[in-house]
């Protein structure tokens, strides 16, 4: 007897407003049900903006030319629109569509924040510096939740491609402490909802005033 799976993948939208719930900072974003929503979503926001669909039934939305950035003007943003909306069509003939997110662009580093839940230690933290460093090196670092602010301060220093955090080539260093404390915050949430399963923060952008969350993905139990 085959038993339907009882998880439940909340869309980007859905997760980031748990998030910011939990003062988890994200980017400023509105979600758009049509063409006017949207243009009126990206002049409030700033351009350039970047807009991606939001569907239950699309889980990686690069995968399903789902993620447009760089948006410039508000005939690019009409274009944008129905060009997800075409794209997701095609990716899943029935996927249920929410809407478009409109967002503003980040800048900086791009992180990655993760829990996962672990059948022996419960509830477990990762962390890592996105792109080639966590895909090609798997440069990640991992506490058991809930973590101190020291274990956060260790997982920043442990990583072998803590230069990047510094900045070289004559950037300025990130912002330590802004991450550190998201490390802290995620620990926190995840300690207090038992029902998330899985979270991933992927990017979190960093610069060297501020860090926020661009994307999030959150499994419930
Ligand atoms: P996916 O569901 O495929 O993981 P993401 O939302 O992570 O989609 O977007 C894919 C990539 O696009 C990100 O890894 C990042 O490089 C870029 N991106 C996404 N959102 C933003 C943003 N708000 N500002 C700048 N770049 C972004
Ligand atoms: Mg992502």
């Amino acid at each position: 007897m085959s038993e339907k799976p009882k998880h439940r993948v909340l869309t980007e939208y859905e997760a980031k407003q748990l998030l910011v719930k939990h003062k988890i900072p994200v980017t400023k974003e509105e979600l758009a049900k049509n063409k006017e929503q949207a243009v009126k979503a990206a002049k409030k926001i700033g351009f350039p903006v970047v807009m991606k669909i939001v569907s239950p039934d699309i889980v990686h939305k690069t995968e399903a030319k789902g993620v447009i950035i760089n948006i410039k003007t508000e005939s690019e943003v009409e274009q944008a629109f129905e060009q997800l909306v075409k794209n997701a069509r095609a990716y899943k003939r029935n996927a249920v569509i929410n809407g478009v997110l409109v967002q503003e662009t980040a800048i900086g580093k791009e992180l990655i924040i993760g829990t996962s839940t672990d059948p022996q230690f419960g509830p477990v933290l990762m962390f890592g510096i996105g792109g080639i460093f966590v895909e090609v090196m798997k440069d990640v670092t991992f506490r058991v939740i809930p973590i101190t602010k020291a274990d956060a301060e260790e997982m920043l220093s442990e990583l072998k491609s803590r230069s990047v955090l510094d900045g070289f080539r004559g950037e300025k260093p990130l912002n330590k402490n802004a991450i550190i404390n998201i490390l802290l915050k995620v620990s926190d949430f995840v300690e207090k909802n038992q029902k998330v399963r899985e979270l991933d923060i992927n990017p979190l952008f960093v610069n060297e005033t501020e860090a926020k969350a661009a994307d999030a993905r959150i499994i419930l139990e």
